[in-house]
């Protein structure tokens, strides 16, 4: 048996950049999927993109003057990559300008994945985007279909090699718990995710969400989203691989904006999923390493910056941490980088 078992958390190291995000609430899109509801997650309605631009110019000036910064910013909501012309060039352009003058240091933007070839990926880099991130949802013909997203898993495929071949940056949204789904899609679409290896990942469980299409189809019983412990199960088990392939995981679930809690009406919600996941999937890790070596620690070190989240969400997973014998007061948070159980 070994006296102690070091280790260091095996996420890759996240990034200390602010982003400044820009909703554009469904512009662009070739129509509105069943599942979305833009206007609610980000709490803005829809807005002409004239007015957007102005507003954005503004702050950007008054936060330069206020010497803040630098952001990186990012064009959320929509599907940039259709906007109407000359859009695309004119964000971008303003981007160009503030980032000039040491305010804007990255430019990234979400958008579909059936919006995007190499040309225009091409030019968008040439004009100062840096990173792309591509709602993908799922890469399953059949739950594709079923959600009616309009593409084919090999579209979705296809696209994320297309950004990584632009010189661009690749971020990946899924979409769990999507309508067509069943048992191992999801680990599944994680696996192919991680193959192609985005820089990040959005983990999204669907929810159903007053006023969508899935909102009329839940009601007619075509469609019962995950449980809450359902989907907290599925996303900690997906983080190993991702966290192996160097993906940073940056969102679970949509942001607890005060316009989509009122409207939710069925789904795996959680003010706080990501503490709740990450937690149990650091739960898993040590309960794995003690496994394996036999050890009942009497002990345990942890760095400082998982202190919120060891003990899960308003201490969830405190009776699983006694069972394996580290009561509250076996816990001791520290300085250091490294995990020691002893
Ligand atoms: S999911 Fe994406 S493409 Fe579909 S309506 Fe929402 S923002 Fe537009």
């Amino acid at each position: 048996m070994s006296d102690s078992i070091v280790f260091t958390h095996p996420e890759p190291t996240p990034t200390a950049t602010r982003v400044w995000p820009v909703f554009l609430p469904f512009a662009g899109c070739p129509y509105r999927c069943a599942f979305c509801a833009q206007d609610k997650q980000t709490g803005r309605d829809e807005a002409a993109l004239a007015d957007i631009l102005r507003s954005l110019e503004s702050d950007l000036d008054q936060a330069l003057a206020r010497g803040k910064g630098p952001y990186e910013i990012a064009f959320y909501g929509g599907t940039f990559t259709a906007l109407p012309e000359p859009w695309p060039e004119t964000f971008l352009g303003l981007a160009a300008r503030f980032r000039e003058r040491g305010l804007i240091s990255r430019v990234r933007c979400s958008t579909r994945p059936d919006c995007v070839s190499s040309d225009v990926l091409d030019s968008l880099r040439g004009l100062g985007l840096d990173m792309v991130e591509l709602g993908i949802q799922s890469f399953d013909d059949a739950a594709l279909i079923t959600s009616s997203r309009g593409y084919a898993g090999e579209v979705a495929r296809c696209a994320c090699q297309w950004v990584k071949e632009a010189g661009l940056s690749l971020g990946v949204q899924l979409l769990p718990g999507l309508p067509g789904d069943r048992p191992g899609l999801f680990a599944a679409d994680v696996r192919t995710a991680a193959a192609l290896r985005p820089e990040t990942i959005r983990l999204y469980p669907c929810m159903v969400i007053k006023g969508t299409p899935l909102a009329e189809i839940w009601k007619r019983g075509g469609f019962q989203p995950w449980s809450l412990d359902h989907a907290k199960q599925e996303l900690a088990a997906a983080l190993p691989l991702l966290w192996e392939r160097n993906v940073r995981v940056i969102r679970f679930g949509l942001a607890p904006e005060n316009s989509l809690r009122e409207n939710i009406l069925a789904g795996p919600w959680h003010p706080a999923l990501g503490q709740s996941v990450r937690g149990l999937a650091l739960l898993e890790i040590v309960r794995t390493r003690l496994v394996q070596t036999g050890m009942r620690p009497v002990s345990f070190s942890v760095p400082r910056r998982y202190q919120g989240e060891l003990f899960g969400h308003k201490g969830e997973l405190t009776d699983d941490y006694r069972a394996l014998g580290l009561g509250r007061s076996a816990v001791r948070y520290t300085d250091e980088s490294d995990f020691t159980l002893a």
